[in-house]
C-alpha cells in the first residue's frame, strides 16, 4: 500500500497585507512557505501544529479552495495546480473537506437533505431516484437516520452535525478527504465517536486521510505518518512509532512532552517553550524555530535547515541532524 496518491511540491501561500489608503502590498503573511510532502493511497496522514501554522491555508490549497502562491499538487500523477476551474471543479469530486466547525460549515438554511443532494446535482446525477438512494445510504453509514433528513442544522449537536459534514464530504464518492480539525469543535466525549466512524469509513470506502489537528494526542490513533509544521514549515516528518518514540526535532520533542502519558514509567520530562510563536508575517531567518530552541546553534540563525530522511523514511529539518560533510559533497 505505498502507492503515491497524493504530491505536494515546495508549495507556498503567501497572503499580501495591504495597507494604506492605496492599499499597496506592505509584506506577506507566508502562512505555507515551501513544503513538501507525499500522501499513499489508504494511509492517514497527520498535519499538526499550534493554531495559525499554517495547517488550514495547507490543505485548502491542496484542494484549491485557495489558490497556492507556489508550488505544484500532483494528485493520482496528473498536476491540479494550474487546471482550468472546469477541470479543478471534475477534480474535486476525488477531493474533499471536513471542516472544523460543523456550526458555520452547515447551511443553516438548508435541509439535510438538500445539503446531501446539493453536491449530487452540481455533479450531474440526474436520476432523482439514484440520488435518494445515495442520500439515504450516506445518512446510514454516518449513523444518522432518515428521519434525520427532514431537519435543518440547527436542530442538531455538534456531534451530529459533524457526521453530516462528513456524509457532504462523500457523497461523491472522494478518494481523499482532508479533514481540518473535525473533532476540535467537538466536547470530549463525542470526539472519540467522530474519530471511530472516520476510522470506519476509511475501512469500507477506502479513504485516504489528511487529518489535520493542533496537537499530537488526536492523531496518535488514527495516523499511520505525521508531519509537523511550525511557522509556516514542515519540521518533521515520520511514521507514528518513530514520531512517538524517538521525536528528532527539537520543536516535536516539545509538543510530545505536552501529550499526556497514561504510564508514569514513560513520563517524559516537559519542554516549556520560551517566547511567543514569531509573525508569519516576519519569520526568524534561518530555522523559524531558533528563537525558541533550547538547542539553537550559530548556523540556524543563518541557515534554512532542509527536510532530509536521516534513515528509514523519518525526514527532520534541523541542523542537529544535518550531515557535518554536507557542504563537502
Ligand atoms: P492553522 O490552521 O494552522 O491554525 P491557518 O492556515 O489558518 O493556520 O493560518 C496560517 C496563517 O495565515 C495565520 O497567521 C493566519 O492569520 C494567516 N491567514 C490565514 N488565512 C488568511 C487570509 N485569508 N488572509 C490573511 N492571512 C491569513
Ligand atoms: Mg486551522
Amino acid at each position: 500500500m505505498s502507492e503515491t496518491l497524493l504530491e505536494v511540491q515546495h508549495l507556498k501561500k503567501y497572503f499580501p497585507i495591504r495597507k494604506g489608503l492605496w492599499n499597496k502590498t506592505r509584506g506577506y503573511v507566508k502562512a505555507v512557505d515551501d513544503i513538501s510532502f507525499s500522501v499513499r493511497r489508504g494511509e492517514t496522514f497527520g498535519l499538526v501544529g499550534e493554531s495559525g501554522c499554517g495547517k488550514s491555508t495547507t490543505g485548502r490549497s491542496i484542494l484549491r479552495l485557495i489558490e497556492p502562491s507556489e508550488g505544484k499538487v500532483i494528485f493520482e500523477g496528473r498536476e491540479i495546480t494550474g487546471l482550468p476551474d472546469e477541470a479543478m471543479r471534475k477534480q474535486r469530486r476525488d477531493m474533499q473537506i471536513v471542516f472544523q466547525d460543523p456550526f458555520s460549515s452547515l447551511d443553516p438554511r438548508h435541509s439535510v437533505q438538500r445539503i446531501l443532494e446539493e453536491p449530487l446535482i452540481v455533479h450531474g446525477i440526474k436520476s432523482r431516484k439514484e440520488r435518494q438512494q445515495r442520500i439515504e445510504k450516506l445518512i446510514d453509514v454516518v449513523g444518522l437516520t432518515r428521519t434525520h433528513l427532514h431537519r435543518y442544522p440547527h436542530q442538531f449537536s455538534g456531534g451530529q452535525r459533524q457526521r453530516i459534514g462528513i456524509a457532504r464530504a462523500l457523497t461523491l464518492q472522494p478518494k481523499l478527504i482532508v479533514a481540518d480539525e473535525p473533532v476540535s469543535a467537538l466536547d470530549v466525549s463525542i470526539q472519540s465517536q467522530v474519530i471511530n466512524l472516520l476510522q470506519d469509513l476509511q475501512n469500507e470506502f477506502r479513504l485516504t486521510y489528511i487529518f489535520i489537528a493542533h496537537d499530537l494526542s488526536v492523531v496518535k490513533h488514527i495516523c499511520d505518518r505525521v508531519a509537523v509544521m511550525y511557522l509556516g514549515r514542515i519540521v518533521e516528518i515520520a511514521n507514528k512509532h518513530q514520531l512517538y518514540d524517538m521525536p528528532q526535532h527539537p520543536y516535536t520533542q516539545a509538543l510530545l512532552s505536552a501529550v499526556p502519558e497514561p504510564d508514569p514509567d514513560l513520563k517524559r520530562q516537559r519542554i516549556i517553550l520560551q517566547g511567543e510563536v514569531p509573525s508569519p508575517a516576519n519569520a526568524p531567518v534561518g530555522c523559524a524555530f531558533h528563537t525558541r530552541c533550547p538547542k539553537a546553534m550559530q548556523v540556524c540563525t543563518e541557515v534554512r535547515p532542509q527536510l532530509l530522511d536521516t534513515g528509514g523514511g523519518h525526514m527532520t529539518a534541523c541542523h542537529l541532524y544535518t550531515p557535518a560533510s554536507s557542504g563537502m559533497e
